[in-house]
């Protein structure tokens, strides 16, 4: 050994002393035997555990929040049998009986023959990291709201429907034009979601307001989501024929895509009642009127056995 090496060279209990006073806690497992050959004494800081109670792998698995246990066990022993040096995040269950977010960064030691011979590695304490990722989620969930769009179908979102239905009504208004409007519920849908899973249930939705972007494709049509499955097509200076054939239309393109759907009372492809009502608004008259026949109108369609479209 030359002299540098030697410099450099760390004695035991200085490395002892330097993996003890880190906030990462290291930890050995020997693979043959499957116990903790050591665990820092810093884990009873984070955990509460005694050191001395880290004895077998079954310990460390028992202290894994029940939902994330099979998974993070699974992983890591698939993970260290490759040889794969891995991390795993995972919530660990304190003394006290709450639960901490932990990484844990796992080294796979092997023999000279390639077997594997121990792992070593650090825990983490993420669960800041964790909390300031929730808190993103929930701000992220939130901008969605505010914005204008729906997140699932892309179409325009209730809140842009309310802003936009209001200045079309002032502009019918003004211009003594007729305004139309469509409220469409998909049938059965319940059944839809139960038969054949939420899952598929979004994708139809998706479907379907895509569909109506086709029915609806003058350049004031407007359609939105108004709500689970419901949606809402305005069409500015349209008149009631003009505005049945379009809801014709929505209804034709739905019935004929052929989107099974074995739970409906109706029919054994997707359907959808639609409620139509047309109007040429004087000043003074209430928009929330209009949306609500046209959302009575609808519920008739489903009272005459859905399918249909209900305008009188
Ligand atoms: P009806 O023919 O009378 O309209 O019956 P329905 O089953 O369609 O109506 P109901 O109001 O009983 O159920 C609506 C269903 O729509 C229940 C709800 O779980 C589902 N739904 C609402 N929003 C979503 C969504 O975003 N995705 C999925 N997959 N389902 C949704
Ligand atoms: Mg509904
Ligand atoms: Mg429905």
């Amino acid at each position: 050994m030359n002299l540098i090496d030697s410099k450099l060279d760390l004695d035991n209990d200085t490395y002892k002393t330097l993996l003890e006073s880190t906030r990462a806690i290291p930890w050995k497992i020997d693979w043959a035997t499957m116990q903790f050959a050591y665990i820092g004494p810093q884990i009873e800081a984070l955990l509460g555990w005694e050191q001395s109670s880290w004895q077998t792998v079954q310990d460390w698995a028992d202290r894994i929040h029940a939902e994330d246990r099979d998974w993070t066990v699974n992983f890591c022993v698939a993970q260290s049998k490759a040889g794969a040096d891995h991390e795993a995040d995972y919530r660990a269950l304190k003394k006290n009986g709450d639960y901490t977010w932990i990484r844990d960064v796992v080294h796979v030691v092997r023999k000279e023959n390639g077997e594997v011979d121990s792992l070593i590695g650090f825990m983490f304490d993420i669960s800041e990291r964790k909390r300031t990722e929730e808190q993103l989620a929930g701000l992220r969930r939130e901008l969605e709201e505010l914005s204008f769009k729906d997140g699932l179908t892309g179409v325009a979102n209730r809140r842009r429907f309310d802003i936009v239905m209001e200045t079309e009504w002032n502009n019918a208004c003004r211009t003594k034009q007729p305004v139309s409007l469509l409220m469409l519920d998909i049938d059965c849908f319940k059944q839809y979601n139960d038969h054949y899973g939420h899952l598929e249930g979004d994708q139809c939705l998706k479907r379907v307001a895509k569909l109506l972007t086709v029915a609806a494709a003058r350049p004031r049509d407007f359609v939105a989501r108004f709500g689970g499955e419901e949606f809402i097509v305005l069409m500015p200076n349209t008149n009631e024929s003009d505005a049945y054939k379009i809801a014709s239309r929505c209804r034709e393109l739905i019935a004929g895509e052929h989107i099974p759907h074995d739970g409906s009372d109706v029919s054994k492809y997707l359907t959808a009642s639609i409620g139509l009502c047309t109007i040429t608004p004087e000043c003074g008259d209430e928009v929330r009127a209009f949306i609500e026949m046209a959302d009575r109108k609808m519920y008739h369609a489903k009272q005459r056995g859905r399918n249909t479209i209900v305008n009188e």
